[in-house]
Parts: structure tokens; sequence; C-alpha cells
């Protein structure tokens, strides 16, 4: 085969890979075609890695195994091992790896010193910046979700001082494309972005983290777009757009669902709180699952309001046998989803799909919030932040602002969790202190059973 040839098959081996991309995000975006999805979107990947051994200007390849060897290893234990419910902070640690990726192509482009000119210069140089604030900030993210640091960690200026690191972050940018390389300078610029990355997202805490995530998701899309500039690399500057795209979208929903705007998600200030927030007052008032099961069994209109303490008990499937239990002595069930419910984004909607409950009774905060006012009963499973009305009610808190679900304007309010403790947040919950909520007390799944033997004794 002649090398004209061999580059032939290369660029449509990646237009293949990025078609396959493109169909298998399509597929994600339903929990019925969303398995398949991601077999397809990896297909592309596979296509992409094996095609690249075929480009007549390749080298290094033993180094190049063993990095496919060893990557390819951790990340397939690690997939097969990872509970759902951390899923979130592998998450982090994988788009992390990705901006990671792209910055090290960058670097590896600038320490040639080759001079491209400048549009690959400015290419190589945002690809850099980008994947670097992304590398780090999902680290710290990592860490912050997995419970290896604190959520929130402030110190006096920290917003000038993050200004003046960006400024001088990006007239180091402009010093590298223009004057080029020298190897000091570059060292500094990708320190400088890498620490940007980490101070950037210190601040950053509690039920802000949906944005943070997304947020970076979408800058490693553009970091590896901008590398696949720099390499002329069909399928990476493909592959990032996408990621790019869906990232942005992603994050301006989980803004919206934070009511958040995206300029003050990017220019810091959020996860702020104004003053000390408010302490709650009254009661936690218990309740058996007996009283409960009567409750329901005799409502006419009963919400499910499903939260992180579900996945963590895996409730989902004894949720459903009482929803269908209930249903059957025809009270109308209804699931409500808040858009950050759980640790990632679509995380309560993919465990109801595993647990096979029918879409038409799954519905969207906006779907549904007005329906909370004529519901007998809010059952409320391992959800707490989504659901706390401090969020109307008390502007020092750090979660206000936030749209809830409005699980408080149901005649009675059922929480089921395990004690006191807290949400994300880390904040109390107000609506657990109300005269019409009872608690639960007990682990999700262990309760919902007790709540599907007292129906069954109706
Ligand atoms: P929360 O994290 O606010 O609360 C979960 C509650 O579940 C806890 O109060 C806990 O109380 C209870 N719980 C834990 N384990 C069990 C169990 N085995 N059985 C019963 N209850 C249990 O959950 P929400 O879903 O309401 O809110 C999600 C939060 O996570 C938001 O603040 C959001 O911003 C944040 N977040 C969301 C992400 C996303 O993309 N969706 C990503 C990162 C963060 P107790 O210990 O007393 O049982």
């Amino acid at each position: 085969m002649s090398i004209v040839n061999v580059e032939n098959v290369i660029e449509a081996s990646y237009f293949l890979a990025a078609v396959l991309f493109i169909f298998g995000l399509k597929r994600m975006s339903s929990p019925v075609t969303a398995r398949g999805g991601i077999v397809w979107a990896g297909a592309g990947m596979v296509v992409a890695t094996l095609v690249t051994f075929l480009n007549p200007n390749m080298g290094n390849y033993p180094l190049m195994m063993a990095a496919i060897g060893i990557g390819g290893i951790l990340a397939w234990v690690s997939g097969k091992r990872v509970a759902m419910t951390d899923m979130p902070q592998m998450i982090a640690l994988y788009n992390g790896m990705g901006g990671g990726a792209a910055a090290a192509i960058s670097a590896v482009e600038l320490f040639s010193g080759t001079d491209h000119g400048l549009t690959f210069s400015v290419l190589a140089v945002l690809g850099g910046l980008i994947g670097s604030v992304s590398f780090s900030g999902s680290l710290i993210a990592f860490a912050k979700l997995q419970g290896l640091m604190k959520k929130t960690f402030r110190f006096p200026g920290q917003q000038f001082f993050n200004i003046i690191l960006l400024v001088a972050t990006l007239g180091l940018a402009g010093y590298i494309v223009t004057q080029h390389s020298d190897i000091n300078i570059i060292v500094i610029f990708f320190a400088l972005a890498l620490l940007l990355g980490v101070t950037m997202t210190l601040p950053i805490g509690g039920a802000d983290m949906p944005v943070v995530i997304s947020l970076y998701n979408a800058l490693t899309g553009l970091a590896v777009a901008f590398e696949g500039f720099v390499l002329e690399n069909a399928a990476m500057i493909i592959a990032g757009t996408v990621v790019g795209a869906a990232g942005s979208l992603l994050t301006q929903l989980m803004a919206k669902a934070m009511n958040r705007s995206l300029a003050n998600v990017l220019f810091s200030g959020f996860g702020d709180t104004v003053g000390e927030a408010s302490a709650v007052e009254g009661s936690m008032k218990p309740i058996e699952a007996t009283d409960v099961g009567v409750m329901m069994a005799f409502a006419d209109k009963v919400l499910i309001v499903p939260g992180y303490g579900m996945a963590v008990a895996q409730a989902q499937h004894k949720v459903w046998e009482l929803t269908q239990l209930l249903r059957k002595r025809g009270v109308d069930v209804k699931f409500a989803i808040h858009p950050v419910a759980g640790r990632m984004p679509g995380h309560m909607n993919v465990l109801l799909a595993e647990a096979g409950v029918p879409y038409d009774i799954i519905y969207d905060q906006d779907e549904i919030n007005s329906e909370f006012a004529t519901a007998d009963v809010a059952l409320i499973i391992g959800a707490n932040d989504v659901v706390n009305p401090v969020a109307r009610t008390d502007p020092a808190s750090p979660i206000y602002g936030m749209p809830i679900l409005n699980a408080d304007y149901a005649k009675n309010v059922i929480v089921i969790k395990r004690g006191q403790g807290a949400g994300f947040s880390g904040i109390e919950n107000a609506l657990f202190f109300l005269d019409h909520t009872r608690m639960l007390y007990g682990d999700g799944q262990e309760m919902a059973s007790e709540l599907i033997q007292a129906v069954k004794t109706l």
C-alpha cells in the first residue's frame, strides 16, 4: 500500500470513529439506549487508537504499547470495581486525565521549539492552558468528592489572587506565542496554569460541585479539540468538539439547576454565603413504618423524591416494588427528580431505569413541582439538599437561590434516612423540622422493605 492509500485509510477510519462518537452520544440521551451508546463510542475510540498505529510518521511503539497497556488495565480494573455511588469522583478523575493528556501534547509541541506559525502556537498554548486547568481542577474535585479534603477552602483575597494568577498565565501565554519557546518560561506557564486550576476549585464546594464537574468536562473537550488541530488529527478535533459542546450544554443545565449564571460560575463568587446561616429550630419527629404504610395505602397521590441515599442503599428495586403495590391499590404514584439529586447528572434516572420504573411516572422538577401542593404524601428517600426549603428562605445559606423540589408543600412529608446526617452541602435541613414532617429512620432499602410489608398487610 502506498503512503497516500494509508493516509486515506487513516482519514476514513477517523471519520468512522467520529461518526461512532456522535451516534454513541446520541444513544446516551435516553436510559434505554445509553448502554449501547457507551459501546458505540468505545468502539469509535478503539478504531481511532488502532488506526493511529498505521501512521507512517509514528515512532516510539514500545512506549505507546506500554502506556496503552498500563492505562487500559488500570481503567478496566477500576471501572469494574467502582461502586455506583463513587462514580462521580471516577468521572472527575478520568476527565482530569483527558485534560492532562491534552496539556501534555501541548507541552511536547511547545518544548520541541518548532515554529509552525502563529495559529499553531496559539492553539497549542490555549490547549495547554485549558487542559492544565482542567487537569488540576478535576483532581481537586476528585479529592473533594472522595472526602479526601474539605469541601470548601478559602483564604482572604482568594478571588483577587485568582485574577492576578489568570492575568499572569495569559500574559505568559501571549509571550510564548509571540516570542517562542524559552523552556523556563514554558515550565512557569504550565506551573501557573496548574495552580490556577487548584485555586479556582478550592473555594467551590457543597451543592455547587455538579457545575464545576461539568465545566471541567467541557474544558477538557475544548483542550483536546485544540490539540487535535495542533496534531492535525481529525478524530481528536471532532471528539473534543463533541465533548466540549455536550459539556457546555451540561454546564448550562447544571448552572440553571443551581440558579447560577454561567458568568457567576466562571468568575467565581459562587458558593459564597452572606453571613451566618440561621439555625433551624424545632425537633425531628420519628414515625414507624406501619403508620407510614397506612398513610400511603389510603392516599390519593404520593410523590416519591429519591436522592443520594437511595443510591447508597441501592433501594431502587424495593422502591419500585412499593410503588407497584400502591398503584394496584389505586394510588397515583409519581417520581420527582431534581436535576442535581445524587452525585452525577441523571443519577436518579439511571437507578430508576435499572429497577424498571416506567418513564411516564418519572417527572423533572419543572413538571412536578406544582403537584406537591395536591399530594397527600411526599416520600423522601435519601434526599436532603434538593428538598431543603432554606434555599428559598435564607439568603445566608450556601444553597440560597437553588431551585428545590417543593416537598414541604405536600400534606404529609415522610423522610427516610439513617440518622441526623447532613446533605452534601453540609447544612441542616429545615424540612425535617416542620410540623407535618415525620422521620422514618433507617437504611433506605430496609425501610422500603418494611413499607412493602406494611402495605401488604392492609
Ligand atoms: P444529599 O447528599 O443532600 O443527602 C443524602 C442523604 O441521604 C443524607 O442526608 C443521608 O442522611 C441520606 N443517606 C445516606 N445513606 C443512606 C442510606 N443508606 N439510606 C437512607 N438514607 C441515606 O442528597 P441529594 O440527592 O438531596 O442532593 C445531592 C447533593 O449532591 C446536592 O447538594 C448536589 O449539589 C450535590 N452533588 C450533585 C452532583 C450531581 O451531579 N448530581 C455532583 C456532586 C455533588 P443519613 O446519613 O442521615 O442517612
